[in-house]
């Protein structure tokens, strides 16, 4: 197989660069570091991001707390009316969006345009901000004495996101950010930087005023200098478990408040009754839509007893359907991996599983483009019989492998799911409905599906894992993203007649 080349070459002096949006405007990096920015159908790079240096963290800083305080004085309603404009934005130009998204991620069309609709669900439920900010009011707590409790906005809060949804999981963030009154300041993925800034001029068309929303582009130097910004009220974080346990330590020991969600090795439990057919068409789709690249794809299959069988037969007769290819190709279904290095590793494991004593069914090495070597590209890869202590069942693969556990029992096949150090999300496949709903008790996993693959809860609850996959108390958007990007006060208030005032040094009671 021909070596692609991932470094950049002298010819990349003259590509365009992705760079910062502070205070309302594209804003050239200044640092003189830069990072390429590749697609990955061909393998060549197609930009450079340029990376922030501190001073760089600093303006965007100085410019989101100089904003800060007209947006939280904006009126709820006139607030409302921007985020209802913004949704619109976003919706008008979902097609331009997506087509940043495959560019620079490798996604095809419909899987970015899919991103993007789960995004936007999430400027929806923002929209309903006047509601969701209602307080709570009890009158005559004493005599004369009312209590009520406002929510207000934290001030500055940063977002530092993954490259594997460079649309969503911005949107997951600044929607309930910006609606309930912050200044928001986002570190993209350097991996995919591009729709980042396009969302920014969509902001701005919208009327969120200059500085309410930055994009800060960079690495690690930028995400530190967030870290430790004394200007910054709250990091929210979504990537892999060991940044996303940095990110946790790191904020919180610096004063802020931190919701960091991690990686994932989500199981998908199928019982002896459940639809084989059903079961392997869920099981294809959770595993390989997106490469795999989804913190909620499955990654492993649980099947119990007699199952076994069949169910890897039927998903294995499907896998030679799944049309890969670049974006660009309108029946492609699955697309290219976001870096070569990535791409290898992901590889690596069939291997790794075969000389452990797993049996690899489908090598995706086999697949033409990966044999070809222009782009990332790895067809689907199905190993069976892997064991728990094998790399392939404990790593996160984040690629599309799927691994099949065999198990004897729903005991043993529990055991196993609740033993993972991950808890994103999990699935049964079963008939038996009793069976389900004691899977939804016993199950130590923060999104649960019941013969759904991908249990993605809509924008109106939260999303969150349990265990190494969420770092923090609040999960992220629908009510507790409310909740995290905003402080709670309560207020006791009484109007005497001042003639009735007195002295009292006791204890304050309320009868
Ligand atoms: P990543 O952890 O490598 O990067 C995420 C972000 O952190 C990026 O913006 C990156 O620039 C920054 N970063 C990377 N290394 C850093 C360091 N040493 N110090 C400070 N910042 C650093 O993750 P990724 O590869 O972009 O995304 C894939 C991972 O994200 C997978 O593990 C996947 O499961 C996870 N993910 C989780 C969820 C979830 O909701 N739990 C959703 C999507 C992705």
């Amino acid at each position: 197989m021909t070596q692609l080349a991932e470094q950049a070459d002298e010819t990349s002096a003259s590509l365009p660069t992705v760079g910062h949006w502070i205070g309302g405007h594209p804003v050239a990096g200044r640092s003189g570091r830069q990072g390429p920015v590749f697609d990955p159908a061909t393998g060549r790079q197609a930009k450079w991001v340029d990376f922030a240096s501190v001073d760089e963290v600093d303006a965007v800083v100085a410019a989101a707390k100089a904003a800060y305080p007209a947006w939280r004085a904006t009126s709820l309603s006139k607030r409302t009316d921007i985020l209802f404009k913004i949704r619109n934005l976003v919706d008008q130009h979902r097609k331009d969006i997506a087509a940043l998204i495959t560019a620079e991620h490798g996604k095809v069309p419909s899987d970015a345009l899919g991103e993007v609709a789960r995004g936007l669900e999430n400027l929806e439920f923002a929209c309903g901000v006047p509601h969701l900010l209602k307080g709570g009011y009890s009158e005559g707590v004493s005599t004369g004495v009312d209590v009520y409790q406002i929510r207000q906005p934290l001030g500055v809060v940063a977002g530092v996101t993954p490259f594997n949804f460079p649309a969503m999981v911005p949107m997951w963030m600044f929607a309930n950010a910006l609606a309930c009154g912050n200044a928001f300041i986002l570190k993209p993925s350097e991996k995919d930087p591009s729709a980042s800034l396009f969302i920014a001029e969509l902001l701005r068309e919208a009327g969120v005023p200059d500085g309410v929303f930055s994009v800060i582009q960079g690495d690690k130097v930028a995400v530190d200098a967030i870290l430790q910004h004394p200007g910054i009220e709250a990091v929210s974080f979504v990537g892999s478990t060991p940044i996303a346990r940095y990110i946790y330590e790191t904020g919180t020991r610096n004063g802020k408040r931190v919701q960091a969600l991690g990686g994932a090795k989500n199981h998908m439990l199928v019982l002896p009754d459940a639809d084989v057919a059903m079961a392997a068409d869920a099981a294809v789709s959770a595993a390989y839509g997106s490469s795999g690249e989804r913190c909620m794809a499955i990654a492993t299959v649980v099947a119990v007893g007699s199952v076994g069988d069949p169910l890897v037969k039927a998903i294995e007769d499907r896998l030679p359907k799944i049309n890969v290819g670049p974006g660009s190709d309108p029946s492609a279904e699955m697309g290219p991996l976001v870096t070569l290095q990535h791409r290898d590793k992901v590889a690596s494991y069939l291997d790794s599983a075969a000389e452990q004593g797993a049996t690899v069914v489908t090598d995706g090495r086999e697949h033409p483009l990966y044999r070809k070597g222009d782009g990332y590209f790895l067809g689907v890869c199905l190993i069976d019989n892997v064991r728990p202590e094998m790399d392939a069942y404990r790593d996160e693969i984040f690629g599309p492998v799927l691994t099949v556990v065999r198990a004897e029992s729903y005991e043993e096949a529990l055991g196993l799911i609740n033993d993972n150090p991950y808890g994103n999300g999990t699935a049964i496949f079963t008939r038996d409905g009793g069976a389900a709903r004691q899977f939804q008790y016993d199950v130590n996993v923060g999104m649960v599906g019941v013969n759904v693959p991908i249990p993605v809860p809509v924008a109106y609850y939260s999303f969150g894992g349990w265990k190494a996959s969420l770092f923090g108390d609040l999960h992220m958007y629908g009510p507790e993203g409310i909740q995290f990007y905003t402080r709670s006060k309560v207020i006791t208030a009484r109007w005497p007649d001042p003639g009735t005032s007195k002295i009292d040094l006791g204890f304050p009671r309320t009868r």
